[in-house]
């Protein structure tokens, strides 16, 4: 799902620092959009793949959720977003004026890229993403969960048409309907979206008062997703057609669940391993015993330990691990022992110790006590 590990810095793609501005983000992606685009640069592959990346780091950068995803987890933060097409939300038109971008960013990343195709009346609507937090305990046993999702659906007053009941748009004048103005300046042949209609080609008189003429409504939707058990951190999962309804009766986009999972205060989760330190008094590490070891399934596990057990020493608990996903078995738990040193002692327990001590003909400090 990712791509190369050696991926650049977002904020060094773009040359902005880390605390730059929206505005700025903006600016610098722009400055650098022009400089590499494909149509200034005719067959120049480094050209190409400098537009890419830079488009790449600005499609994270500009949407504040997952600019802090990215400032918090790096690349990983924001993995499978490399798919494009799908996941993206920018209006380019916003960068570039009204050139119409979408045959460049169609043959760059395939067919849907984001929201400006040559037919704009009717659009495909835009994914969504979901971030969810989930603890490591849910991703070990799967989990259903409702999400309340905010999006557009079709307007419920109007049926989608944006026109209040009774009426129609009319045509618009100045495309005549195609939604387009075509253009020559300079090398450039431009065709620009038709700034009276905005390219639905028509007009509407009368808007819907409850959608204000955009055949949409704000709804909240409620939407029971199933995390698979031994989910990664980062997964995105793909519920389809739950996305935004698609403007003027376009099919709805996709809604993606991204999964972070939450630290966990005992378990360390190495790939379907799970790591814990238990602690084991001395006296057990010297002569061997059964302990307990919490697991991530809740249950405790009775493990024994072997005489003479060292500190940092590591016992592996099969299949108590996180489950394979998509498939059978478990990985293990790492258990890693830590040693505890008694800090009260009885003055029986002294005594003990200190008759240990002197069999093994160490010196201890309260041997000393009558020098002083
Ligand atoms: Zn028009
Ligand atoms: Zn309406």
């Amino acid at each position: 799902m990712t791509l190369a590990t050696t991926k650049r810095d977002y904020y060094e793609v773009l040359g902005v620092p880390r605390n730059a501005t929206e505005e700025e983000i903006k600016q610098a992606y722009r400055k650098l959009a022009l400089k590499y685009h494909p149509d200034r640069n005719k067959g120049s592959k480094e050209a190409e793949e400098k537009f890419k990346e830079a488009t790449e780091a600005y499609e994270v950068l500009r949407d504040p959720k997952r600019r802090a995803q990215y400032d918090k987890f790096g690349h990983e933060g924001v993995a499978g977003f490399e798919g494009f097409g799908r996941g993206a939300y920018t209006d380019f038109s916003d960068i570039f004026g009204d050139f119409d971008l979408g045959d460049i960013f169609e043959s760059f990343f395939g067919a849907g890229f984001g929201t400006r195709t040559r037919s704009t009346r009717v659009r495909r609507g835009r994914d969504i993403q979901y971030d969810l937090s989930i603890t490591l305990e849910d991703a070990a046993l799967g989990k259903e969960v409702q999400l309340e999702i905010p999006r557009h659906e079709v307007c419920s007053a109007c049926g989608g048409t944006g026109s209040a009941s009774g009426t129609k748009p009319t045509v618009c004048p100045v495309c005549n309907g195609t939604g387009q103005i075509r253009q020559t300046q300079g090398f450039f042949s431009i065709t620009q979206t038709c700034y009276k209609c905005r390219g639905e080609g028509k007009i509407i008189t009368s808007p819907c008062r409850v959608c204000k003429g955009t055949g949409l409504e704000e709804k909240h939707r409620k939407i029971t997703v199933k995390i698979p058990a031994g989910v990664e951190s980062g997964s995105r999962l793909k519920i389809a057609g739950e996305g935004e309804q698609g403007p003027g009766g376009g099919p709805a986009g996709d809604l993606y669940v991204v999964v972070h999972i939450q630290k966990h205060p005992v378990f360390e989760r190495h790939g379907n391993d799970l790591i814990s330190v238990v602690d084991v008094s001395f006296a057990v590490a010297c002569l061997g015993g059964e302990i307990e070891v919490p697991t991530i399934y809740g249950k405790k596990a009775k493990m024994k330990i072997p005489a003479g057990t060292e500190n940092g020493q590591i016992f592996r608990l099969k299949g108590s691990g996180m489950p394979y996903l998509g498939s059978y078995g478990k990985g293990d738990q790492l258990v890693k022992i830590n040693i505890k040193v008694p800090k009260k002692l009885s003055p029986r327990q002294k005594e003990l110790l200190k008759e240990f001590a002197r069999i093994e003909g160490e010196t201890i400090d309260s041997d000393r006590e009558f020098y002083t």
